[in-house]
């Protein structure tokens, strides 16, 4: 359904089944996850960021890295960090990553949409993504979606 009542926790961990096979030989997982409210969102959607987020820190390593995971609450929002220790990305990179079809991959492994479609997603549940990269040290990635206020 498009918004049930969602622990994304649980969004967070169907995502990390999934994405399970591409990272196992390219970065070990750290989880942190926090107790969270539950939002009303479209689990389906959510599930395909963070998947397309997974893959690609895991794409992102140099060598065998690590992705650390972390879920959180504050009053207005709940927070889900996804941080890796790949490769990081340049200024002129980073600019387009957003870009529907900007890719760095080789021609039949990226298509660009990926974090195109994540922006939309996240924009389309009222919620925010940042990002943060540093080249040769990683990349985190920082999605708010909002809680739902309570009646004054
Ligand atoms: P795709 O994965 O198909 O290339 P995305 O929209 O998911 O498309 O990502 C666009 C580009 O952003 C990638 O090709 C890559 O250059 C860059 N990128 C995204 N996530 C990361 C990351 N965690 N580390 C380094 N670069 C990244
Ligand atoms: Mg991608």
């Amino acid at each position: 359904a498009m918004s049930e009542d969602i622990d994304l926790n649980d969004c967070v961990r169907s995502a990390l089944v999934i994405a399970r096979n591409n990272i196992k030989d390219k970065a070990e997982v750290i989880s942190q996850l926090g107790d969270l409210p539950r939002i009303p969102c479209a689990p389906s959607q959510i599930n395909q960021v963070l998947l397309n987020l997974f893959n690609n820190a895991a794409q992102a390593m140099e060598g065998f890295g690590r992705i650390l995971v972390k879920t959180w609450a504050d009053d207005g929002a709940v927070l889900i960090s996804v941080q890796d220790s790949g490769k990081g990305m340049p200024p002129e990179v980073l600019a387009k990553i957003f870009d529907p079809f900007f890719t760095t991959k080789p021609v039949g492994q990226g298509t660009g949409l990926g974090l195109s479609i994540s922006f939309k997603i996240i924009q389309d549940h009222g919620g925010s993504i940042r990002v943060a990269s540093e080249p040769g040290r990683g990349t985190r990635f920082l999605i708010r979606l909002p809680r739902p206020q309570a009646p004054h």
